[in-house]
């Protein structure tokens, strides 16, 4: 092990986010070697040097970086609480059975790759791997997503071009990469489109979908980069990526 910042040893470790593991730190709740820490940047090595959070003992073993392809069901939010409701809660039955897996590893603390709205389905990233996390959600990563949405009644030309050109999302103006009807009947109940988006912004689809005057019936993300949501992940299910995956989402 090569010595490495507190904050981020105990972010790796699962006590908590990088952020709140520098709150623990700053609020005198560390204690390394006997002494109370107050510097998040202190270099410390797990395997030798003895952490406490709160009086309890840091293992001195970090649990392995996961990674899991989740089919997010309807109803399901991405915060990672102890809401009974929550994406993370899909996992529990494999982290119940950690001990087994990993005996004397403590269990990893996972979370979503950014955030699907509670309504929307289909292909959500969690982890463990916090700067992963931050690279593939952030902003300006331009790593491409797609999104089959289901549009209530008939869709024309008109809103077609109106979706393509784009709308403000959090006074930022986003641009889909491609709008793309799969089924267009001119008198049609519902419609499905394809939009593939690179920004990630929250609501980027429903808005530029409701800014072309057209109402959502459902939203689905099916791909992430080359990754594509696995057509037998049943919705609720999820899959331990491969390195090739976790390479392709990026
Ligand atoms: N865009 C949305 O509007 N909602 C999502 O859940 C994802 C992208």
């Amino acid at each position: 092990h090569e010595p490495q910042r507190l904050a981020k040893v105990l972010a790796a470790a699962g006590v908590a986010s990088r952020r709140t593991s520098e709150e623990l730190i700053f609020q005198g709740k560390v204690t390394v070697n006997g002494s109370v820490c107050t510097s998040p940047q202190t270099k410390v090595d797990i395997s030798k040097d003895s952490i406490y959070v709160n009086g309890n003992r840091i293992s001195k073993k970090l649990p392995p970086k996961l990674y899991f392809a989740v089919n997010k069901p309807k109803g399901y939010i991405c915060s990672s609480g102890e809401e009974s409701k929550s994406v993370i809660s899909l996992l529990d039955d494999y982290l119940k059975g950690w001990n087994k897996i990993q005996p004397g590893i403590p269990k990893p603390r996972l979370f979503t790759v950014g955030r699907l709205d509670v309504a929307t389905t289909g292909l959500i990233i969690v982890t463990n791997d916090g700067e992963f996390a931050q690279k593939v959600a952030h902003p300006s990563s331009n790593i491409t997503k797609e999104y089959v949405v289901t549009i209530d009644g008939a869709v024309h030309k008109k809103h077609l071009v109106a979706i393509s050109e784009g709308t403000k999302v959090d006074g930022v103006k986003v641009v889909p990469d491609l709008v793309e009807p799969l089924d267009a009947q001119p008198d049609a109940k519902r419609t499905r489109l394809r939009i593939v988006v690179h920004e990630g912004r929250n609501h980027e689809v429903r808005e530029l979908v409701q800014n072309a005057g057209l109402k959502v019936y459902a939203l689905k993300r099916v791909r992430i980069g080359r990754f594509r949501l696995p057509a037998d992940l049943g919705i609720g299910k999820m899959v331990e990526l491969k390195e090739a995956d976790i390479k392709s989402l990026e």
